[in-house]
């Protein structure tokens, strides 16, 4: 990056020539000229204008689902305006080549078969950053993959608290960073001996097509779920009625169409701790 912009003017073997004489082992193929762009959410889109403005046309853009993960027209778009075929039902196998990609290798309804390309770019299919809570004794919410909280960002140990893309696959970063003020704020608390220790655990029950809640329980005695925490979000594309139930009574609903990996807001502020047995986050397919 360095040496191009230095050189803005120098064609990739005088990079090559320069990157060599500073020790670097590279070889003389100008990378990345034909990439498969593996995911179809916005930032895969965004992927596919980055890689135009660089003069680059992808082979084409895979996804495992039945449709985009972003919404259309955008596959539409890169079919007809950049020619980019969009392969949905797609899965991605492997990645071929042995000095340097040459292919990937993808199972398109339930055939499998070789796609020639140069270079992969992933840009879906992400997982939360949880490593850490994954090797520790912290209980984990196998829906959003990232550990257990309570409307209070605690950890099933309360000593321990999460935000961020900890709790699940991707969040914009402007969310996450109010989550990390309002988790700061909460630890601070804590600190300070204003948040009282968890007397009770109570789970958010939350079933297929939703893939998770967050947070995962509610703590009593504590304050009601807040908006920005109060979340959940569908495996698959659905519509239907998404319930609000507190001790098995609805207390909110609202008629929705989500896909996978938006986060649906849910109204906390409705859910009162007090004699609280049970909540539990619903949707009914329509
Ligand atoms: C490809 C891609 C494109 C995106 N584009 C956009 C965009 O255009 N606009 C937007 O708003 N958002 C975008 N996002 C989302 C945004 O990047 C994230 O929401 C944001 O960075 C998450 O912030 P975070 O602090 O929760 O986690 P991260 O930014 O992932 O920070 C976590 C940090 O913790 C470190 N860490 C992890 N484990 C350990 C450990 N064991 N020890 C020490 N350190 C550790 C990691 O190295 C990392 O630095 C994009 C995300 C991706 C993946």
């Amino acid at each position: 990056m360095r040496l191009a912009s230095e050189y803005g003017r120098y064609g990739y073997r005088r990079i090559t020539a320069l990157l060599r004489r500073e020790g670097w082992h590279v070889n003389h193929i100008r990378p990345c000229r034909r990439p498969v762009i593996v995911g179809s959410e916005w930032v895969s889109f965004s992927a596919l204008l980055t890689l135009r403005r660089a003069g680059i046309k992808p082979v084409a853009m895979i996804e495992e689902a039945d449709r985009i993960t972003a919404p259309r027209p955008a596959d539409t778009i890169a079919r007809l305006a950049f020619g980019v075929p969009v392969l949905t039902r797609t899965r991605l196998l492997g990645i071929l080549g042995r000095e340097v990609v040459e292919a990937v290798e993808i199972e398109r309804d339930g055939r499998r078969e070789h796609l020639a390309c140069d270079a992969v770019v992933m840009t879906g299919g992400f997982v939360p950053e949880a490593a850490l809570p994954r090797a520790s004794y912290l209980e984990l919410d196998e829906g959003s993959g990232g550990p257990i909280i309570d409307q209070h960002w605690r950890c099933s140990d309360p000593v321990y608290f999460a935000a961020g893309n900890l709790l699940r696959s991707v969040e914009t970063s402007g969310v996450v960073g109010r989550e990390g003020e309002a988790a700061g704020r909460a630890m601070a608390a804590a600190l300070a001996g204003r948040l009282i220790a968890p007397a009770r655990r109570v789970p958010i029950k939350a079933s297929s097509p939703l893939r998770y809640v967050t947070p995962q329980v509610v703590a009593a005695p504590g304050d009601r779920p807040n908006g920005l925490l109060f979340r959940t979000c569908v495996d698959r594309l659905a519509r239907g009625i998404l319930w609000l139930l507190r001790n098995g009574e609805e207390i909110w609903h609202r008629k929705i169409s989500a896909l996978p990996e938006r986060h649906i807001r849910l109204p906390g502020g409705l859910v009162s701790l007090d004699d609280i047995e049970s909540v539990e986050v619903r949707l009914d397919p329509s």
